[in-house]
């Protein structure tokens, strides 16, 4: 542990916190620094550091995951690419069936992933002839880079099955919920460097909760923890920017003029929760020609209806939402494990079971 963030945990441990202190973190990026710098076992015990919903890949309803699999399976013309962390998620289907697009890829459709929209292009440019679908899940800095793609003009074979996704409406949606699980929040530095830190100023205007933006090091995200558990020892709240170098005021302009140029906000499916008001990204009127949900049938997709469902004895929407920790399901490291994951979050980079799990905790706890 660097001197930095050793000064940070001393100014921690000399605050006179209060005898249970829940701080949220909506960010996949977060979770996995905290995770493997083992930040949790250096704050006092009354610090509980809760993963929120930090990763898209989770989110992602599951009747888009079985849309794309089936436009794979179903037009042998077509390429499907994805981010790579999506092809193994899993979709609620006997095991005896295609359940991810990972087996559609076994099974014979021609699914490929790729790391950036710029690998799309390039895969749309190498096959003039077929069509190349890009189902692209993500949050907004994710969804910023395939909304700049639109704009530069890619190859007229390149549609888009999109699946993007705003992080604050779910925030929004959790400190409107009766149940709230978080005393405070650490704001997602990505998320802030392209839309802007003020865009979460409604935790601090609207919930009078801390709140302090931070970036991936362990010593940001120490000084964003000791920012909010000081605005709760002295009473105060505010928003407080602890990556300031990088997460500017107005975030990045051009980025958010491709994302208004190319895309509506829309009411979205979140996977095992259900629709958040204004959650989502869809493409607007004049890119319909792109969008991959006008090209090809829905195969029975959205008849479905699962976006607020999950498979038997999966508490992945309980984990996203923070109501209890990745360990506490019920079937955490005996029927989930990541070669045998059962909800998204086994699954993803970001997903916080994975991350538990790459970080050695392998025991289930009794939540
Ligand atoms: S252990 Fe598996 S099923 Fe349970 S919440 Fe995590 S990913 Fe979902």
């Amino acid at each position: 542990m660097s001197a930095t963030a050793r000064q940070w945990l001393e100014r921690i441990r000399a605050l006179p916190l209060p005898d249970r202190v829940r701080i949220m973190n909506v960010c996949g990026g977060h979770e996995r620094s905290i995770s493997m710098a083992g930040l949790r076992g250096t704050l006092p015990p009354q610090v509980e550091l809760i993963p929120g919903p930090g990763c898209p890949v989770c989110v992602c309803p599951e009747e888009d995951v079985y849309h794309a699999m089936q436009i794979a399976l179903q037009d042998p013309e077509v390429i499907v690419v994805s981010f790579g962390d999506m092809l193994r998620v899993p979709v609620n289907l006997p095991l005896k069936e295609t359940r991810s697009l990972e087996q559609a890829k076994a099974a014979g459709g021609d699914v490929r992933p790729v790391a950036s929209p710029t690998e799309a292009v390039e895969i749309a440019r190498a096959n003039p002839g077929r069509r190349v679908v890009f189902f692209a899940a993500g949050f907004e800095t994710t969804t910023a880079p395939v909304a700049a793609m639109l704009a530069g003009d890619p190859p007229e074979n390149l549609l888009v099955l999109l699946a993007g996704r705003r992080t604050w409406p779910a925030v929004a949606m959790l400190l409107e919920s009766e149940d709230r699980s978080f005393d405070a929040l650490i704001a997602p530095g990505h998320v802030a460097t392209v839309m802007g830190p003020e865009e979460w100023d409604f935790v601090v205007e609207q919930h009078r909760l801390p709140a302090a933006v931070a970036g991936f090091h362990p010593e940001s995200l120490l000084a964003a923890t000791y920012s909010v558990l000081r605005q709760l020892v002295e009473g105060k709240c505010f928003l407080d920017n602890c990556y300031p170098e990088v997460a500017r005021p107005g975030g990045n302009a051009t980025a958010r003029r491709f994302l208004d140029e190319t895309m509506d906000v829309i009411d979205a499916g979140w996977r095992g929760i259900g629709t958040i008001p204004a959650s989502g990204y869809g493409l607007r009127e004049h890119l319909a020609a792109r969008d991959a949900r006008r090209h090809f049938p829905d195969y029975g997709a959205h008849d479905r209806k699962r976006a607020g469902l999950m498979p038997k004895g999966c508490d992945c929407a309980r984990v996203v939402l923070g109501k209890i920790y990745p360990n506490q399901c019920r079937i955490y490291g005996s029927a989930c494990t990541p070669r045998t994951p059962v909800g998204p979050c086994m699954v993803s980079d970001e997903g916080a079971c994975r991350i538990w799990w790459s970080n050695g905790i392998r025991t289930r706890e009794v939540a």
